[in-house]
């Protein structure tokens, strides 16, 4: 199926996906072992545009559409859902946090520098004991004179660990879970901050994503200039509700671009491989798994489209966000885990990339709200109860 994609969107998608077969499949196991993605590649990615490529070209980015951005992203986790991560937090966190939500003074100031990856940006929300429950944040944010004083921990910071600009959301009121949404604001943290410290970094310790380093980050009176603040004392959490879409999407995207990987492999090694002097693509059995993976990507990628489709319109799409992040997290997982099976015990080796799909696609349905949430936004929606 070709959606309904102009010829730019075509050539985007056309392009990506010959970067992703040039400069990253053949590499990804080799970093998933290191660790580590190169800074080279990522630095080929920002000259194609890629990092910058929902920035208005005003402020150096590519001015792309968001269909065409989000079909990048999907190509892009065809060959590796660690760089996909970091895109999603760099640009479509760190990066639209600044664009929607800053004076035009930070912008101009800030997006440049992330477009073209001269700076390195992450998003940390997330603490040691609030994640669903986000609004829950306990890192604090004391007005003194010029600057804020931030105390507090992140954990699980996809990229924090390199960032240059982190975006930080803190709380500039005293704790009262009455009143947890309120006072929480966002913040511009640059690396070297005194006081603004990595703690323990995790990449192959994890299920998947292992080229991804995902960090812990320490504030300890650590004095932010209020010119890094973004937006007003306490919108802290419109704006996180506003940006989770942006990443949400991604991840969707992500999804989408994973379980598309895993079925061609399965395409390719059913049509090769032989058993009972036949291919297994022959059998019944197999074709049920294979058809039953390609109805589940397109009907994921139909919903990220329509999501991507509603924001270009300027509709609301929260809900079709919702919905496009559930299916996707819930069918990469099938998708993937159906891929394994077609390829028999090779699926269940690196020999084979099926086992490092099935690996990533866990992660989809956690990060940027759990599959759970994604019901709870749904029936909220359903039942009439979202504002
Ligand atoms: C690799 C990785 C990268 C990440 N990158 C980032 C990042 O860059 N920035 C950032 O800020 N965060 C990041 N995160 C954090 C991520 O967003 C959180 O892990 C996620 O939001 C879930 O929070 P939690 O881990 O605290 O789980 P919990 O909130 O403790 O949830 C545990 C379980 O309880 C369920 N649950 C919780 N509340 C409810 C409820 N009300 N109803 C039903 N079920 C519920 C959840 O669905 C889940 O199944 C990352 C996490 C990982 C693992």
């Amino acid at each position: 199926m070709d959606w309904t994609f102009t010829d730019e969107q075509k050539l985007i998608r056309q392009t990506t996906r010959t970067f992703v077969q040039n400069e990253i499949s053949p590499y990804v196991l080799e970093w998933e072992r290191e660790g580590k993605v190169p800074d080279a590649v990522y630095q080929k990615m920002a000259d194609q545009g890629i990092f910058g490529a929902p920035f208005p070209e005003a402020l150096g980015g590519a001015g792309l559409d968001y269909l065409s951005y989000i079909v990048m992203t999907e190509e892009l986790a065809k060959g590796c859902s660690s760089i996909r991560t970091t895109l999603s937090v760099h640009t479509s966190l760190c990066g639209m946090t600044i664009l929607q939500a800053g004076s035009e003074e930070q912008k101009k100031e800030w997006i440049p520098q992330l477009a073209d990856w001269t700076k390195q940006g992450a998003w940390a929300l997330t603490e040691p004991g609030s994640g669903s429950d986000a609004a829950s944040l306990r890192t604090s944010a004391e007005r003194d004179g010029d600057s804020y004083v931030l105390n507090g921990r992140k954990l699980w910071i996809s990229n924090g660990a390199k960032a240059d600009y982190v975006v930080v959301f803190a709380r500039v009121n005293e704790w009262d879970p009455k009143k947890k949404h309120e006072g929480i604001t966002a913040f511009l943290v640059e690396k070297g901050t005194p006081g603004f410290e990595g703690g323990t970094v995790w990449t192959q310790e994890k299920l998947g994503l292992r080229s991804s380093p995902t960090a812990e980050l320490i504030l300890k009176d650590c004095r932010v200039p209020v010119a890094n603040r973004i937006g007003a004392e306490g919108e802290g959490w419109d704006i996180i509700r506003a940006i989770l879409l942006n990443g949400r999407i991604s991840v969707a995207a992500g999804a989408v671009g994973i379980a598309q990987a895993a079925l061609d492999a399965s395409l390719d090694y059913a049509q090769t491989r032989e058993q009972f002097g036949r291919p297994i693509a022959d059998f019944q059995m197999v074709q049920d798994l294979l058809s039953t993976m390609a109805t589940g990507v397109e009907a994921g990628r139909a919903l990220v489209y329509k999501a991507a489709a509603l924001k270009m319109a300027g509709e609301d799409y929260r809900l079709a966000v919702a919905q496009a992040k559930l299916f996707t997290a819930e069918m990469v997982v099938r998708v993937t885990r159906d891929a394994v099976q077609v390829h028999g015990g090779a699926g269940f080796s690196q020999e084979y990339p099926v086992e490092r799909y099935f690996r990533d696609s866990i992660i989809c349905g956690i990060y940027e709200g759990t599959n759970q949430i994604q019901k709870i936004i749904i029936a909220r929606h359903l039942l009439g109860k979202e504002d």
